[in-house]
């Protein structure tokens, strides 16, 4: 796992390097490109510096990998000039992706430009300037204002403005009225001065925070700080994987171990996932380290990105929150990383390079010596396996602060609530009874359903037909308030046909519901109660989803129903009911993964209830009520899963008893598409061993999306590092015909 660390610099000796291997911003090759070091620049070139070199007929950026005395290249260009005085990629970060370039056969440029975020990147990227305006040295003599007010009104009131002390140029003018001329004019005269000064862009936009202090730790804490702390000050152990209960006060050990690295001048990366990257999560840091705190995440705008980052690595902000990619933080004297959910699927990237941030974060402390907590309330098999083997060190927090009791969960089957009824429906009666209880108390109820939309599908009667999305293969959900199907995988849209199209018979009906359908239905039981949608059709609009968090913390909704979105960290104390609609829709994805990810969802969800003082009660609706992962979530009893679960694994040697390869290959034409991944598969037999390849290419579960075909190769190895160069090298040897793609994803999250 230790990247070869001698290609940083291969210079041997004192002898200055005559040759920089450069990441060349916006080639779109995967290489590095050799350029000859002029001798007025040979003092400032760098690993990790910014340059600026000729590229065919253009000037472009690029940062420098490593230096060396020699290339296989004949003839080079010279390099340009170097930009800044230090390195933009430090030594670790410059390591940490050539590890990933080679454990995820990533091209290394795509992991240079992983490291630096967009917004610092792109050559001509500045701080933002303002003009500001203050009194001159020699400011008028009283006869001379006198003088002024009489002939100028408006250059006597910038000077009585200004009395009080400088101000914006913008606000000056606000205030005063005046039009730019009357400030020129006093510029000139002497008596005032224009300046320039560096503006922060605030991602928290000048919010009051109030500050909050340290809590007394109860013992689970402090037994949980004591581990964590002996790993910030010694590195034994390296990795803390923290398994508390949703509200076991993970948070409040996360606060004081990032503090107590703080008190010892170290950095700090605090990661969460970005749904839960609410500015209820950011203020809880923020209240205990005020401007010490940088945020970054992808909702910023680029300026605010630009400026955090620079903060960050000029040392005036020593702990970054963010989501994934802040796990590249250029934080100085870096001492501590957490990742919180460290069990969350979106802590894997998608796109070259497919990385994930967890993994990440463990390399980047093995190779900087700092200290990585995983902390979870369901951690993932990969990280327990970790822990059961020793290579972690296990922390348990397994009761709610104050004794809070977990909250009672029942489990409905809903075959039988059908059977009872006569028809099926949507909500039990149980579950009807629970909410009218807590509309009587006044307490609030949130209703998940991991499907947006109206019903799930359209389907024919008579014939069959089921509508589905011409670009991808699945079925469009309805969606009843613009009255249109919709593709949730690729966000297309079209109006519901009056026949089915396959057979002209008028009646359509709808299957499955969506939380849209949720919501009518609630609102027709409950005609009085107050109550709103949270999913992705109802947050587009900027600050949506924060006023609707509002509205509910504050009282205005009695019951909130919505999508994973709700799932994750909330924390109301008024929240005494949580009903699951319908808890199957993840147990049947076609993933080995599917009961792990039902465990997860189910109990982040049942989290949600009774974080107040009366007890919580949760209900699960199913129709599979003796599925294990549904059966372990009756009880919260995660280790119980988990031991079946990995028993599972073992015998299909999935993660984490060995690491998932998938090759994918997606195209506009099947044929190609199939021949390419027949190709490949041909190509790798002879370089992979053979236990190695499962079986022949296959059409991916989704086997089209945005009308692209896919295939897969799946591969499954005890060591990455043994398949990864061949694979990628095999890759490259096969020619792909333009419009087909492949892309390797090592440690495969979604295999759909
Ligand atoms: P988790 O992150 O494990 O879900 P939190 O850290 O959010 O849990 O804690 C849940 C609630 O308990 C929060 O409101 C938090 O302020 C409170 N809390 C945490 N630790 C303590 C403590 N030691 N004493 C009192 N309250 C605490
Ligand atoms: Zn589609």
């Amino acid at each position: 796992m230790v990247p070869d660390m001698s290609s940083v610099n291969e210079t041997g000796g004192d002898a200055a390097p005559k040759v920089a291997r450069v990441a060349v911003d916006g080639a779109a090759c995967d290489r590095l490109f050799d350029y000859a070091i002029p001798a007025d620049l040979a003092a400032s070139v760098r690993p990790g510096m910014r340059v600026r070199a000729p590229f065919g007929r253009r000037t472009v950026t690029g940062y420098v990998i490593a230096t060396a005395d020699r290339s296989e290249h004949p003839s080079l260009k010279p390099l340009l000039a170097v930009e800044g005085d230090e390195p933009y990629i430090d030594a670790d970060l410059l390591a940490l992706s050539q590890w990933m370039a080679s454990y995820y056969c990533a091209p290394i440029e795509s992991c240079v430009r992983t490291v630096l975020p967009a917004p610092v990147r792109r050559s001509g990227a500045t701080f933002r300037r303002q003009a500001s305006v203050g009194l001159g040295a020699c400011p008028p003599s009283e006869d001379a204002v006198t003088a002024l007010s009489a002939r100028a009104p408006k250059q006597a009131g910038v000077l009585a403005a200004l009395a009080a002390g400088p101000l914006s140029l913008p606000e000056l003018l606000r205030q005063t009225g005046a039009p730019r001329s009357a400030v020129q004019a006093l510029v000139r005269k002497g008596w005032v001065d224009l300046s320039s000064d560096v503006v922060r862009r605030d991602p928290l936009g000048g919010r009051t925070i109030l500050p909050t202090q340290p809590l007394p730790l109860m013992p689970q804490q402090e037994e949980a700080m004591r581990l964590i702390l002996r790993s910030v000050d010694t590195l034994d152990p390296r990795v803390v994987l923290l398994y508390g209960v949703t509200g076991s006060g993970k948070t409040e050990v996360y606060l004081q171990a990032l503090d107590h690295a703080r008190r010892h001048g170290r950095g700090a990366i605090m990661l969460v996932p970005e749904i839960s990257l609410t500015p209820q999560t950011v203020e809880r840091f923020v209240g205990r380290f005020g401007p010490d705190v940088a945020v970054l995440h992808s909702r910023l705008s680029e300026g605010e990105r630009h400026d955090e980052w620079h903060r960050v690595r000029r040392g005036d902000a020593t702990i970054v929150v963010g989501a994934r990619s802040a796990v590249f933080a250029p934080v100085r004297r870096l001492g501590l990383i957490v990742v919180d959910e460290e069990h969350e699927p979106s802590y894997k990237q998608e796109d070259a390079p497919r990385y994930h941030a967890r993994d990440v974060a463990v390399m980047r402390g093995h190779l900087l010596g700092c200290s990585v907590v995983l902390g979870s309330a369901t951690p993932s098999m990969e990280s327990w396996a970790n822990a059961g083997k020793g290579k972690y060190a296990l922390t348990r927090m397994p009761a709610r602060v104050d004794h809070r009791s977990m909250p009672h969960l029942r489990v409905v089957d809903m075959r039988l609530a059908a059977q009872e009824s006569g028809q099926p429906g949507v909500f039990s009666r149980e579950l009807l009874d629970a909410i009218r209880l807590r509309l009587d108390r006044a307490e609030q109820t949130i209703l998940f359903l991991n499907r947006r939309g109206y019903a799930s599908s359209l389907i024919c009667r008579k014939c069959g037909y089921v509508a589905g999305c011409d670009q991808c293969s699945i079925s469009l959900t309805y969606h009843r308030q613009d009255h249109t199907l919709k593709c949730h995988m690729c966000g297309g849209s079209q109006t519901v046909p009056p026949r089915c199209p396959a057979c002209r018979d008028p009646e359509f009906k709808y299957t499955g519901v969506g939380t849209q359908r949720v919501e009518q239905i609630v609102r027709t039981c409950f005609p009085k109660a107050r109550v709103s949608r949270m999913d992705a059709d109802t947050t587009g609009g900027k600050g949506s989803h924060e006023r609707l968090l509002g509205d509910f913390r504050s009282g205005r909704i009695d019951i909130l129903i919505g999508t994973q979105m709700i799932a994750k960290g909330l924390d109301f104390p008024n929240v005494t009911l949580v009903g699951v609609v319908y808890a199957d829709l993840s147990l049947h994805l076609p993933d080995f993964r599917a009961g792990e990810r039902t465990y997860q969802l189910l109990a982040q969800v049942a989290g949600r209830a009774g974080r107040g003082d009366v007890a919580g009660e949760v209900i699960v609706q199913t129709y599979t009520p003796f599925h294990p992962a549904v059966q372990a979530v009756r009880n919260l009893d995660f280790e119980g899963f988990v031991a079946q679960d990995l028993e599972f694994r073992r015998e299909l040697g999935y993660p984490p008893f060995g690491h998932l390869v998938c090759v994918g290959v997606r195209g506009a034409s099947e044929e190609k598409v199939a021949e390419v991944a027949a190709r490949l598969h041909a190509a790798l037999a002879p370089v992979v061993p053979a236990t190695v390849v499962l079986g022949d290419p296959t059409p991916a579960p989704i086997a089209r999306i945005k009308g692209a075909y896919r295939y897969q190769i799946l591969l499954r190895t005890r060591a990455v590092r043994s398949v990864a160069g061949p694979l990628a090298a095999s890759l490259r040897a096969v020619r792909l015909p333009s419009d087909v793609h492949a892309a390797i994803d090592v440690d495969a999250v979604s295999l759909l």
